[in-house]
């Protein structure tokens, strides 16, 4: 049971197997969202390049993932404003309102059949703290423009989840779903037909910088020579690259599908995404098959282990939603998430390689944008917009090592825990 549902749909990912060359104009580390989206922007322009992905496409989170486009950022708006003003604030809102409206726009313009739907998103409360909670997050979002969030009471939710214990929630029609699998597949075979080279099973493990504008890159079975490195590798950090290794914290994320709902258990469900006020929320959805797909970060330090992360997943899932008791669990599976300091997503440059990354779970969209915006300034030294420009924020306790991640852990589910 330790896979995702997204496999059995029989996509097929892999590019056509050819050599690894020896030469590129830019060499993209990882075959994800942003890496393919990079390399078809760069490649349609003209330039030679060579993806090259350690595993399979679809291995990392570009193929695990949940499959909810929406709004925001991870870090608060609240939090924004305060950090670094409400004009920064205001203009990541907007941004984030772009990105939104061009990742559709994209998806429809190159005719991606990935079950593109418009749910809109429901976060449920289960307390008066979270309803307050919601409540004041609905007021800052009014205040930097967004007044399309609607605040549910606890009949309103009721309407559209059969659960007792929510006592309110927070309605976000600006929200969509994907299916994660054949918008890669989209993607592939976009970046194919612009000309891009796409190599799986090639883990890279070291780059030099041998000039001003080329590098050699080691592999663990071939090397190559580029003018530019792109850095793609999100969760998984890449090992030398401060940006990546210093700058990002990967965060399991778990997963379970249950068998398709029978028409009486689907109609205690809409077809909105769901999502709970918690610190580490549970989120959950409805998929065009009927399957309930449910997903936590739950313990934020620890590794997996498929049969104790499928229990406590399935435990949390019947707490809440009591009517899923007497469905079977068919598929359960889990990924890793790039997280930030500062919750925000990053493009730009260090020692002369560039990198895109840090969506902290919020990547469908923004990595459509952070690919195309890398590119852009690979390409032509666009400079990106705030609130991606920003260096990755480094942390001095920070190496690598995610230690640091058990006490934050227990204080999140202290909290969690008094709903
Ligand atoms: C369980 C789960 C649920 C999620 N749900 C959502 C959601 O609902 N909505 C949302 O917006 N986001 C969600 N996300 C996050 C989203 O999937 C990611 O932000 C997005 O896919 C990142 O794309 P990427 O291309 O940057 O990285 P990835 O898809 O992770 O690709 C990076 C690739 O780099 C490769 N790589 C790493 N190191 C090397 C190396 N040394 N050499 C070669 N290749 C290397 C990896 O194998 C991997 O394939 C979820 C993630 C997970 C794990």
């Amino acid at each position: 049971m330790n896979a995702s549902v997204w496999i059995d749909q029989q996509v097929s990912l892999s590019p056509p197997l050819t050599a690894v060359p020896r030469e590129a104009d830019v060499v993209i580390i990882g075959g994800g969202y942003t890496g393919l989206h990079a390399a078809r922007e760069l490649a349609r322009r003209g330039r030679q390049v060579a993806v090259l992905e350690q595993g399979r496409i679809g291995d990392g989170a570009s193929g695990l993932n949940f499959g909810s486009a929406a709004l925001g950022v991870a870090a608060p708006y609240s939090s924004l404003a305060k950090c670094y003003g409400p004009d920064f604030a205001r203009a990541t809102a907007a941004l984030s309102t772009r990105v939104l409206k061009d990742f559709c726009e994209f998806i429809t313009k190159e005719q991606i059949k990935c079950d593109l739907q418009k749910t809109g998103h429901l976060t449920i409360a289960l307390n008066q703290r979270q309803l307050n909670q919601l409540a004041r997050a609905k007021r800052t979002l009014d205040e930097l423009g967004d007044n399309e969030l609607v605040l549910f009471s606890r009949s309103n939710v009721k309407e559209h989840l059969d659960i007792d214990s929510a006592r309110g929630g927070l309605f976000n029609p600006n929200s969509y779903a994907i299916n994660p699998i054949t918008y890669l597949q989209g993607l592939i075979k976009l970046a194919l037909r612009a000309g891009a080279g796409v190599f799986e099973e090639t883990k890279v493990q070291e780059i030099s910088r041998l000039g001003d504008e080329l590098f050699e890159v080691r592999c663990d079975k071939n090397t190559l020579r580029s003018k530019h490195v792109i850095v793609c590798t999100n969760g998984v950090p890449l090992r030398g690259f401060k940006p990546s290794e210093r700058g990002i914290v990967p965060i399991n994320s778990y997963l379970i599908a249950t068998e398709i709902l029978s028409d009486t258990d689907a109609k205690a469900i809409s077809q909105m995404v769901f999502s709970t006020a918690h610190l580490v929320p549970s989120y959950f959805r409805i998929t065009p098959d009927n399957r309930l797909l449910f997903g936590s970060r739950k313990n934020l330090a620890a590794e997996p282990s498929p049969s104790r992360d499928t229990r406590e997943l399935v435990a949390r899932m019947h707490a809440l939603l009591p009517f899923t008791r007497d469905l079977k669990i068919t598929h359960s599976w889990s990924g890793k998430l790039g997280f930030t300091f500062d919750r925000l997503p990053h493009v730009g440059v260090a020692d002369g390689i560039h990198y895109a990354m840090g969506y902290c779970g919020k990547g469908i969209p923004w990595s459509a944008f952070c690919g195309i915006a890398v590119a852009n300034l690979v390409a032509d030294g666009v400079t990106p917009e705030q609130p991606v420009a920003m260096p990755v924020m480094q942390r001095w306790f920070y190496n690598g090592s995610r230690t640091f991640l058990h006490p934050l852990s227990w204080y999140c589910r202290l909290v969690d825990s008094l709903s």
